[in-house]
């Protein structure tokens, strides 16, 4: 396994895989990696194709009062990880490599409509970051394909977009959320959990599950399935919920009348740490 750090380099290492008719897979991430991760590692690899892990805490999708500071970073834990899973490179670029015009650079790709919701409402230009370091990496990279975690579903979803509109050729697949055995998915913000916070961390999974619950017993009106969700955050003390909506799995636009095949959406800060979680009804 190779660590990469330049963009040349990585564009080589992409051409060379290609000549032998390999198919290279793309992993994005922010390292601290974890096992669902390794859930990503272990799809790309399906079909023999070489995988890229791209390990860069991108700091233009964290807003000014966000964690991009604190974000765990530990690269050597990482490219462990990684060899272990047979991943052909590690991709970890500095910012200068990523943003040649400093992070103020006046090129950015925005997508409009799913990112005007949910996550993007409460964090102001998290997607067009997001849009914006993914379009490069699929630039530098050239992947025939992609991983995204379900767990992020709001990003899974804009980057689909993305990839539909602008006409980049690389594949999305979508890989089901990892988690504890109490539910709780796997994220590498966890880490930032005391004990007693991270005993309480189960209740976004919890009130999914309520809200499943209801919903298979009948329950179609979204507006009460939201509420027994908040009401289930609200029995943890120190649990404060940011949304809980019921939404169109494509559009990801509020609906009044649930449906099998919509999506709930959860998002709760537990102590100081902001979690998010979700359920395909
Ligand atoms: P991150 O490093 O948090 O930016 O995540 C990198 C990728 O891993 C994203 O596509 C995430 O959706 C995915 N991911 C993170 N946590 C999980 C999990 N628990 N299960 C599945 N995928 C995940």
């Amino acid at each position: 396994m190779v660590i990469i750090r330049t963009l040349p380099e990585m564009r080589a290492a992409s051409i060379v895989v290609k000549r032998g008719h390999r198919r290279v897979a793309l992993v994005p991430t922010m390292g601290a990696l974890h096992e669902g991760h390794v859930a990503l590692m272990r799809r790309a690899r399906d079909g023999g194709a070489a995988v890229v892990v791209s390990v860069y805490v991108n700091p233009t999708q964290f807003g000014p009062h966000e964690d991009f500071k604190q974000y765990p970073r530990d690269l050597e834990a990482d490219a462990r990880l990684c060899e272990r899973e047979g991943v052909a490179a590690v991709f970890a670029p500095s910012d200068d490599e990523m943003y040649p015009g400093g992070l103020q650079s006046s090129v950015f790709v925005e997508e409009n409509a799913l990112a005007r919701r949910l996550e993007g409402e409460r964090r102001p230009g998290h997607f067009r970051g997001v849009c914006t370091v993914v379009a490069k990496l699929f630039n530098i990279v050239q992947p025939d394909s992609a991983l995204f975690g379900q767990k992020d579903y709001q990003q899974l979803k804009i980057v689909q977009r993305m990839v539909r509109d602008l006409r980049f050729p690389v594949e999305i697949i979508p890989v089901p959320t990892v988690r504890e055995a109490d539910g709780v998915a796997l994220s590498s913000r966890n880490q930032r959990l005391s004990d007693a916070e991270r005993a309480q961390a189960p209740v976004l999974w919890k009130a999914l599950g309520i809200t499943r619950d209801l919903f298979n017993q009948g329950e179609r009106n979204a507006h009460q399935l939201e509420a027994a969700m908040s009401h289930a955050v609200a029995l943890a003390p120190s649990a404060r919920l940011d949304y809980a909506q019921i939404a169109d799995a494509e559009t990801l636009e509020p609906v009044n009348d649930a449906q099998s095949g919509n999506v709930a959406l959860i998002a709760a800060h537990v102590g100081e740490t902001r979690l998010i979680d979700n359920l395909i009804l």
